[in-house]
């Protein structure tokens, strides 16, 4: 899921590598990608209008900080409104009542309601250390009363056992009374759904609701569903006080358009997503996770951890000495610097992430990755005095080099003089300081 939709937003990122700040004109233009890729993940359009509108306006006039790109800067924003259209701040369960909590599960029908009832029982009994009692209301469907009970087996939840004939509200009184004989914490009620919104299914989960006052009415929705899933949780929403939104088989294909429209729609935040078919397959929902994830950002934070683990603390240290006196960066350093990128997964993982000057620094070098392993091979081939003093390699120092390389002496040439550039650079950086890029990097 969100496959797509991270792939294309990465891309709009991409293409604002090289421009120097943000603008009217350029924000335009990505907003105009942005756009697509939210209407390719079946996201509402209001919730589209209303998000680009939002990231236009925090974009716009935005001073770029010195360390970050206008890409860094776009994403910062375009995290914090994805963030903000699924509801900003996580949405906890509320289960602040005089025992039993009643949970009141609404949906339609093969939208998960009953095995979220399962889930979320086994949630709160492992995690909460609750006593659970399980309530099946849907007596149209004997086989969902016999599913429910096994799944209660199955997460170590108590089950109401139903008597044949009795109605809805019946069982809901005669369950809330023995809930509170018996001093169950919470009692989750499934409810019967329909194939789709009919009047006498909302009759009777309304009549429910009243007679079970839930501290909590969770509506249950298939992810796969997409805008329909909206159109329906809205309804539900119309009709029914909801407290709060499952939503189920966020492991499947979905692309994602119900995640970041459902809140919008309905006003009602997401609790839990359902995230694999076995028991333990519901987790509580994090807005700022799935933006990051949404954004592809775990990878970018994984490279930069695997970067601090991977760049030889050491030799950093050293350089980074040379780097202060502004003197004596040599060859090899210039070798170990391209070692270290190597290391951190190549140049074209790096770019993005680093402070803007340096990302144009590297891309006027033509530095890639073929570069990286050709500029090796051509140090290697100097002399230990020639790396500590490169002013010595003149003409036929040059041409013995490109021999023994196996490159040719405008290659030698040419990595004479990105080593000018680098030295450069190095005072550049000095300037800033080794750990305010970091922390640029970082951030
Ligand atoms: P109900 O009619 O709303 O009670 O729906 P069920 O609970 O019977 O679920 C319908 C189908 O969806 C069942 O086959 C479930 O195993 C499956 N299902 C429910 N939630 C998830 C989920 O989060 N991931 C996956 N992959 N399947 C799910």
């Amino acid at each position: 899921m969100f496959d797509n939709l991270t792939s294309r937003l990465s891309g709009v990122i991409k293409s604002l590598r090289g421009e120097a700040r943000l603008t009217e004109s350029n924000i335009q233009a990505a907003m105009r990608e942005v756009r697509m890729a939210l209407l390719e993940a079946d996201v509402a359009l209001p919730v589209i209008k209303d998000f680009i509108e939002r990231v236009k306006q925090k974009a716009i006039g935005r001073e770029v900080m010195e360390s970050l790109s206008p890409g860094q800067a776009l994403v910062g924003v375009v995290h914090q409104e994805l963030m903000a259209i699924m509801g900003g701040e996580k949405a906890d369960l509320n289960l602040n009542t005089v025992p039993p909590a009643v949970i009141l599960m609404a949906g339609l029908q093969g939208a998960g309601k009953t095995t979220s009832s399962g889930k979320l029982a086994k949630w709160l009994i492992d995690n909460k250390k609750k006593k659970v009692m399980l309530v099946s209301c849907d007596i149209y469907r004997p086989a969902a009363i016999d599913q429910l009970e096994l799944l209660s087996s199955q997460v170590g939840a108590d089950f109401f056992p139903v008597k044949v004939g009795q109605q809805p509200a019946a069982i809901c009184v005669a369950a809330l009374d023995y809930a509170r004989k018996h001093h169950h914490d919470i009692i989750i009620v499934d409810t019967a759904g329909r194939l789709g919104i009919d009047q006498a299914m909302m009759d009777e989960i309304t009549e429910l609701e009243v007679l079970l006052k839930p501290i909590e009415t969770l509506f249950v929705v298939d992810a796969m569903q997409g805008q329909d899933a909206v159109n329906t949780a809205k309804a539900f929403a119309d009709a029914l006080p909801l407290t709060g939104v499952i939503l189920t088989k966020l492991d499947g294909d979905a692309r994602g358009g119900a995640a970041l429209s459902v809140r919008h729609v309905t006003g009602k935040p997401i609790k839990f997503t359902g995230v694999a078919e076995k028991l333990t397959g519901l987790e509580p929902f994090y807005p700022d996770r799935m933006a990051s994830r949404i954004l592809g950002m775990g990878d970018v934070l994984g490279l930069i951890e695997e970067a601090q683990r991977s760049a030889d603390q050491k030799e950093a240290e050293k350089l980074m000495k040379k780097m202060k006196s502004g003197k004596g960066f040599d060859l090899d350093d210039f070798k170990m610097q391209f070692q270290q990128m190597k290391k951190m997964g190549g140049m074209s993982a790096m770019l993005d992430k680093l402070p803007h000057q340096l990302t144009q620094a590297a891309q006027n070098m033509k530095v890639d990755d073929k570069i990286i392993n050709r500029t090796e091979g051509i140090i290697n081939a100097m002399t230990r005095e020639e790396r500590a003093k490169p002013e010595l390699i003149k003409a036929s120092r040059k041409r013995r080099i490109a021999v023994g390389s196996g490159v040719s002496v405008q290659e030698v040439n040419r990595l004479l003089s990105q080593f000018e550039q680098a030295r450069k650079m190095m005072k550049m950086v000095n300037k800033g300081g080794m750990a305010k890029m970091m922390r640029a990097v970082k951030g």
